[in-house]
């Protein structure tokens, strides 16, 4: 990471230029551990925040195999072509733990990696959905500043992966399988409600006419729930993302709702209201993390939680002794 801790003003303009290096490398220092390359990841955040305008930021979520990646790609590659620049990050809590991941290893999107015009960059190593919401956060506002105008967050059924993701997107997009239940597609109530919309993926040979059923049976249940606060209906698709079906219309689906959540005003305070959302959600993270780095604390957690176990302090106790620690 030597040449990452360049001077951030320097690598702040080198992204605002496009330089895929500098950008790769100032999510490297947005990832970072290092309390000295944070500090340089935020004055580059700075330099970079509403350097750009228009963007969309869409969310994908699905159960894995529905088909994220291959929807991805082919929805990536459907907008480069039409001279869209794509940045596809991903939200997996679970990468890192124990060595698993269930998105972003980077053998996935092998066409899209190549074209020019997009940029993937998988999961940052989990520790807390906190830490990697609020490093996703980050990265969008540096690729955004890099000139990507489409950004995807691709996220999976995992914890409040979802919730965290839809906290930081324009629209968000459900990927579901016909014919499985939704108890086995994770869908839980909650997700169904914060789509925009629902797309059938692989509606495609003997799937075909599951997947058409499914659409009516869907919209007819989406109906049912009440409507949204921008008074937006749900709609519900199909595709095949292995045979690159349904993609466009997948697009002039969230384009139509970028247009009129636009004009009425609705889009630009949803954002504000996430960037609301994004100050407390970095302030509880912070807290956390200068609460578990605080030697005092280090120094006194594992005796404190001992004592707890054999029963020689309460867990109310031990936790305020803890905090009275931490300055
Ligand atoms: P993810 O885990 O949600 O990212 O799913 P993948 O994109 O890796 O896809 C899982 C499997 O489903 C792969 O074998 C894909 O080739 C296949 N697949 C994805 N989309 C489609 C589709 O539209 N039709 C069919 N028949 N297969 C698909």
């Amino acid at each position: 990471l030597r040449k990452a801790a360049a001077n951030p003003e320097e690598l702040a303009r080198k992204i605002k230029e496009g330089d895929r290096v500098a950008l790769s490398r100032g999510i490297t220092l947005i990832e970072s551990r290092n309390n000295e390359h944070r500090e340089k990841a935020r004055l580059i955040i700075e330099k970079c925040i509403g350097a750009a305008t228009g963007t969309v930021r869409i969310g994908i979520t699905g159960v894995p195999g529905v088909g994220k990646s291959t929807f991805i790609e082919s929805l990536g590659k459907h907008l480069t072509e039409q001279g869209h620049r794509v940045a596809v990050l991903a939200v997996d809590p679970t990468s890192g733990v124990s060595g698993g991941s269930i998105l972003g290893d980077k053998t996935r999107m092998q066409q899209l990696v190549l074209e020019s015009n997009a940029f993937i960059r998988p999961s940052p190593a989990g520790d807390s959905l906190g830490g990697v919401a609020r490093k996703t956060r980050e990265a969008i506002i540096l690729c955004e500043a890099a000139g990507f105008d489409v950004i995807i967050i691709e996220t999976v059924g995992v914890g409040q992966s979802e919730t965290a993701v839809h906290s930081m997107v324009d629209f968000f997009l459900l990927l579901k399988l016909a014919g499985a239940g939704d108890e086995l597609q994770g869908i839980k109530r909650g997700i169904m409600e914060m789509a925009d919309g629902v797309v059938i993926n692989k509606a495609d040979g003997d799937n075909l006419k599951r997947a058409q059923k499914a659409r009516v049976e869907f919209k007819r249940a989406l109906h049912l729930f009440p409507p949204k606060d921008n008074g937006w209906t749900p709609e519900v698709l199909t595709t095949s993302a292995l045979k690159h079906e349904g993609i466009t219309e997948v697009w002039d689906l969230i384009r139509k709702y970028v247009e009129e959540n636009q004009k009425s005003g609705w889009l630009q305070s949803k954002r504000a209201g996430q960037n609301r959302q994004w100050v407390l959600q970095t302030i509880d993270e912070q807290l956390k993390l200068r609460f578990y780095q605080d030697p005092a604390v280090k120094a006194a957690l594992e005796e404190q939680l001992r004592l707890v176990e054999t029963h020689q302090t309460s867990p109310i106790t031990a936790a305020h002794i803890l905090l009275d620690l931490s300055r």
